[in-house]
């Protein structure tokens, strides 16, 4: 089956190669005579499922063993409490938790962390209509900062910091909290510098109902008394992700596209290397457009677009409704932005191949040329 191009921001696009494989095991895992939905999270089978899924993230992610990763529930928009919660409890609940706004996302951590402690803003780039990053060395980061936040990728805005901060360098010895929900696994992560790093994995590693949690184990135990014992990560840890019934049939789609990306080869490049280049030329293909066309516009500064979320206006935006429509008609579908930036918005994630950016590239040619 031929299927369209699929340029959802979230749930978004997955490997053909995964859905084939889920589907073979739909009604029968491994002859097991069930389906992993059907199987309990504490059997051999289940089990066997989780700790490769587990192995098979900090393989390909080259995660340290010094951090501990988790598969919780309740999404990147929980974390934004489940992050507070865990963390403000070392004596340090008067501590500022420090945030650096980028856009909508950073935007909604912060607000949902004042619910539980004090806060303070040490950088945004409000005043640039969200397209440019605040260069770290401008931060105004506090003394006795409890943690410092910040969205790796602003998944509306399209604005991507292309290298961590080192806070050390910048004086500040309070752990980098990351959301990076939207660009997991896209490129590696350079995990000296991190403290916590959250993401959902409907964006760029499977389907809705699993958040992975990656926290150094030095962080663990210092929970605020009310933290719900679900989310409070060390009980999570302790329990490797079985405190509750984990989201089993999403850590199971996961651990599939674990497998799919280590598999990944590019340009002599394997696993994630392969991925991030893939995914630097996709971008690359479509930016190169946008900007030469005169047709279209990203207002992103180019020192900080995201290789995962395009958006795009067209200037003429009385013909926002047929380039959808002729686009949908192409095969190229859910490429509306988001209501809150309008537009367009092409999501490219790790499992839309070339061929998808090259397809939306030449319909947007042909649609200047009806239209221009
Ligand atoms: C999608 C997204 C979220 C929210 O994820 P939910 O699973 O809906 O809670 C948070 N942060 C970023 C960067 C996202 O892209």
């Amino acid at each position: 089956m031929n299927r369209p191009f699929n340029f959802s921001a979230g749930p978004a696009t997955l490997p053909p190669e995964v859905l084939r494989q889920a589907a073979e095991d739909m009604l029968d895992w491994r002859g097991r005579g069930m389906s992993v939905m059907e199987m309990s999270h504490r059997g051999a089978e289940f089990s066997s499922i989780i700790e490769e899924a587990r192995n098979d993230a900090r393989e390909l992610l080259a995660v340290p063993p010094e951090f501990h990763i988790l598969f919780m529930q309740g999404g990147g928009l929980a974390e934004n409490a489940i992050v507070p919660l865990n963390l403000l409890g070392a004596g340090s609940a008067d501590q500022p938790m420090n945030f650096v706004l980028t856009g909508s996302w950073s935007g909604k951590s912060y607000k949902e962390a004042q619910r539980y402690g004090v806060t303070h803003l040490a950088a945004s780039n409000q005043a640039s209509g969200h397209s440019t990053l605040p260069l770290p060395e401008s931060w105004n980061l506090s003394a006795n900062a409890a943690y410092v936040h910040l969205c790796s990728n602003e998944t509306i805005d399209g604005v991507e910091f292309h290298e961590l901060p080192d806070l050390r360098r910048l004086g500040c010895e309070a752990p980098l909290v990351v959301d990076c929900s939207s660009h997991l696994a896209s490129r590696p992560i350079d995990w000296s510098r991190v403290g916590l790093a959250f993401g959902g994995a409907q964006k760029n590693v499977g389907i809705a109902g699993l958040t992975l949690v990656f926290v150094r184990d030095s962080l663990l135990g210092h929970a605020l008394p009310i933290c719900p014992s679900a989310f409070n990560l060390k009980t999570v840890a302790d329990n490797a992700s079985m405190y509750n019934t984990p989201p089993t049939y999403p850590i199971y789609i996961a651990g599939l596209v674990f497998k799919w990306l280590k598999a990944q080869r590019h340009q002599g490049l394997c696993g994630l290397a392969a991925v991030e280049m893939r995914n630097i030329e996709k971008a690359k293909l479509l930016y190169d457009f946008i900007d030469a066309s005169g047709f279209y516009q990203n207002k992103v500064d180019p020192s900080c677009r995201s290789r995962m979320n395009v958006p795009f206006h067209l200037q003429d935006v009385s013909l926002n409704e047929a380039f959808l429509a002729g686009a949908n008609a192409a095969g190229l579908l859910q490429l509306k932005g988001h209501k809150s930036v309008g537009g367009m918005r092409a999501s490219i994630y790790n499992a839309m191949p070339v061929a998808g950016v090259l397809a939306l590239v030449n319909y947007m040619q042909e649609f200047t040329k009806r239209h221009g």
